[in-house]
């Protein structure tokens, strides 16, 4: 049996090395690392595998958090309300403008915005809402969307761990993750389901105008060189990065399988036992597994990631220590399920390259420790 990963890169780039090696040697080839044909190609190729009108390419996923706040010109000290229990990046992004985080409670079950502390979130300083799709489905965007709509509020997703996930809204539309709110925001940071071999990310839009400002804020608020009508950034995929994720992109629907095959098999295997509780799936939207996570009931959850180490399977905690206790981030309500949740969450072994041998593994080794035989 192979070592398992808690993600398996190498084993994944082996599988496609021809197509990989070629695209770079390519960009070599031409020496327009940056701002080379491949970024605009990849954009072109990304969006009609969206279904969105506008991908706007740049240097990484928390850049393009900060390039849509900077294109909806949210102001010092407007509200934004983010979830507690994610990573940090959204709420830093948020911070680094002057904009206020205001942190909110999770569902759960399924980890997304929890749509109850939503509403209670909302001030009258209240500017935008910016759900997180954490492990890779859907927050509940029927009832996000209607809220801001109600209250006339921006929206703003983080599809970093969703891309390619789909949402069903009771009228029977659907729409994929990062491309229903005013703006949508991913990473192509190497271990997200769609990952390059270094950083990136993308603003996602179906509105013309803020895809034009997310460009030109992008470029350091320049649309004709060394002329700056605002003041903006500098962010870039670089052509390599974009040949790699060309390269992968055709490659994405069966990596989302893999993944959900993955998800199947722990689902099965690891469901009825008291001390555990499988991630819950909303009906809602389709789920693309960047994190399989599950919590765990009257366990002690370092003595199982130990016998789970011993027996050669890495795990991880995601996340450890939600948003509102982290020392940058004080001051913002408790979110008493983003506590709990940091307490007893584990994530599995989730990538593109797992094994039913590997699977079964990982499975009894999960069983063995949380029953603690
Ligand atoms: C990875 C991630 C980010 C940041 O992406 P980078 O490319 O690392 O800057 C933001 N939000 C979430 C939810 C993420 O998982």
């Amino acid at each position: 049996m192979r070592p398992i990963q808690m993600v398996d890169l190498r084993s994944q780039y082996l599988h496609i090395q021809d197509a990989i090696d070629a695209g770079i040697r390519e960009v070599l080839a031409s020496a327009a690392f940056v701002k080379g044909a491949k970024v605009n190609d990849f954009a072109t190729h990304l969006a009609a595998w969206l279904g969105v009108k506008h991908v706007i390419p740049v240097g990484n996923g928390t850049d393009a958090l900060q390039i849509a706040f900077m294109s909806l010109g949210l102001q010092p000290g407007d509200e934004v309300i983010t979830p507690s229990f994610t990573f940090v990046a959204t709420a830093e992004a948020a911070a680094l403008l002057h904009l206020k985080p205001v942190l909110v409670d999770v569902d759960p079950d399924t980890f997304c915005m929890d749509i109850h502390s939503l509403r209670r979130a909302i001030t009258p300083r209240t500017k935008a809402i910016v759900p997180v799709h954490l492990f890779g489905q859907c927050a509940n965007m029927q009832a996000i969307l209607s809220i801001a709509h109600e209250h006339g509020l921006r929206v703003v997703e983080d599809a970093c761990q969703a891309i390619g996930a789909e949402y069903r809204f009771t009228n029977g539309h659907t729409a994929k993750a990062g491309c229903m709110g005013d703006l949508g925001c991913t990473s192509f940071f190497p271990s997200k389901n769609l990952g390059c071999y270094g950083d990136g990310g993308a603003v996602f839009t179906n509105d013309d105008s803020l895809a034009a400002r997310a460009t030109q804020i992008a470029n350091h608020g320049s649309n004709v060189r060394y002329h700056h009508d605002m003041i903006g950034v500098n962010s870039r995929l670089d052509t390599i990065q974009a040949a790699v994720l060309d390269a992968k992109l055709p490659h994405l629907d069966e990596y989302t399988r893999a993944r959900q095959t993955a998800a199947a098999y722990y689902d099965h295997a690891l469901c009825g036992n008291p001390h555990i509780l499988l991630p819950g799936h909303t009906p809602d939207s389709t789920h693309v597994y960047h994190q399989y996570t599950l919590r765990l009931v009257d366990a002690n959850r370092d003595k199982v990631r130990e016998r789970l180490a011993q027996d050669g399977v890495p795990s991880m905690v995601y996340y450890p220590v939600p948003l509102h206790k982290q020392t940058a981030y004080t001051g913002n309500n408790d979110c008493p399920v983003s506590e709990q949740l940091s307490g007893c969450v584990l994530s599995l072994p989730m990538h593109t390259e797992l094994d039913v041998q590997q699977l079964e593994y990982i499975c009894t080794a999960v069983l063995r420790a949380v029953n603690n035989e």
